[in-house]
């Protein structure tokens, strides 16, 4: 089963006091014949790494025997994993409040990984849902057209969609008597269907059955088929890959689709990033560095975060309202209960951000995002600039005469 925003919300919501969330996440080595065995070898020491933890940390009988139980479970799974090789795989577990959740994701997590917990570790999923699209999948020749779409790693058919088409555009019985009538007919059936194909396209992209999409074709086809695109289409086409649709797997379909998503995210990353630094430079709707990230996220005005890939910062947390801040303070400024020492920020702003839906790109390898902090966020107002952000207390203003613009909300 692959995994759902609305299933990541959920397990960023889930606390386990007693530190016993296990979050199991496991990358397929390639080449893949010889490796499984380093798999299994490599999740047993994960396994038994965590468990020496777990003895040194803590005391409590029911804890460890949670934990253990948990542990234990991976373990025994890991032998399962070798028939899975394309896809990767999450648990997330609490055998003390009797959770057990296994997702299929797409094969491109950073490593295999084991850890132990008050919240689930949440940083590979929330990398997927921030950057993956509503993604559709086109395979087109002169007369078929295969529809698909990809979800965080599930590939699934649109079937019966051109039905009728294939029928007609076929080329039977030209090579007979008039080779040059017959041949402009099947040329003017070819371009029939490749109209149809860019009809089905922009018609799936205004009903939102996708946002983007990929195009597996031949050369030759391609050449025909784009100049038929709507513009809305050409927009939404993320990259191109070379196919024969009668004989590709969905598994090399999925291979090369997950390719150009890649490339296209990190593209997307670095623009955001940019633009975010310039953003905040230039005192618009832009924030860098840790406290003005924390305070904007507080404030409700965070439309994207962006994150350095290997960010690590010390916060408190408080224990009553949640409040995160990067000033080591013992009690919290905001409600003035006690606070508790965070080791990784990020990890304690991820929940928090996947809850609201916020956007969120991690960034790697960008040494102007370094230089700013390794944090920032593009926002969707400020709230030091009087610009409601409510509809319906804007439609207010506006008929009290007042000449508020209203922030767009996809900024
Ligand atoms: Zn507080």
């Amino acid at each position: 089963m692959s995994i759902t925003r609305e299933q990541v919300r959920e397990l960023a919501s889930f606390e386990d006091l007693k530190s016993c969330a296990v979050s199991f996440y496991f990358q397929p080595s390639t080449p893949r014949n010889k490796a499984h065995r380093e798999d299994t070898i490599l999740i047993k020491d994960l396994a038994r790494e965590a468990l020496h933890r777990l003895e040194d940390q803590c005391t409590e009988k029911a804890m460890k025997e949670s934990v253990r139980a948990d542990v234990d479970r991976v373990v025994r799974l890991s032998g399962e994993l070798r028939s899975n090789g394309t896809h990767a795989k999450a648990v997330f577990a609490c055998a003390l409040q009797n959770v057990w959740q296994e997702y299929d994701l797409p094969a491109n997590l950073p490593e295999t990984q084991l850890l132990v917990g008050r919240r689930f570790h949440l940083k590979p999923v929330a990398h997927l849902l921030g950057a993956f699209p509503r993604l559709g999948i086109v395979l087109v020749d002169r007369h078929r057209a295969r529809f698909f779409d990809l979800r965080l790693g599930e590939l699934t058919e649109r079937e019966g969609l051109f039905q009728a088409l294939s029928r007609k555009g076929r080329s039977d019985g030209y090579a007979g008597y008039d080779g040059g009538h017959a041949q402009r007919r099947v040329d003017d059936e070819a371009l029939h269907h490749f109209k149809a194909v860019a009809h089905v396209l922009k018609d799936s992209l205004e009903k939102g059955l996708f946002e983007k999409w990929i195009l597996g074709c031949l050369d030759t086809h391609r050449s025909q088929l784009e100049p038929q695109l709507h513009p809305c289409a050409s927009q939404a086409l993320l990259g191109r890959f070379s196919a024969d649709v009668g004989h590709i797997t969905n598994d090399q379909i999925r291979a090369h689709a997950e390719q150009i998503v890649e490339r296209w995210q990190t593209d997307r990353r670095q623009q955001l990033a940019s633009e975010a630094v310039s953003r905040a430079r230039s005192h618009s709707r832009g924030v860098t560095g840790l406290r003005r990230v924390l305070r904007s996220l507080e404030l409700g005005e965070v439309q994207t975060l962006l994150i350095g890939e290997n960010f690590q910062a010390h916060a408190v947390e408080c224990s009553g309202c949640g409040h995160l801040d990067a000033h080591l303070v013992n009690f919290c400024p905001a409600c003035g209960r006690p606070t508790e020492e965070v080791v990784d920020v990020s990890e304690a702003i991820l929940p928090w951000v996947i809850r609201r839906d916020i956007e969120m790109f991690f960034v790697k390898d960008d040494p102007e995002f370094d230089k700013v902090g390794n944090i920032a966020a593009l926002l969707r107002f400020r709230s030091e600039e009087p610009q409601p952000f409510n509809v319906a207390a804007a439609a207010e203003l506006s008929r009290a005469g007042a000449a508020y613009r209203l922030a767009h909300p996809c900024g």
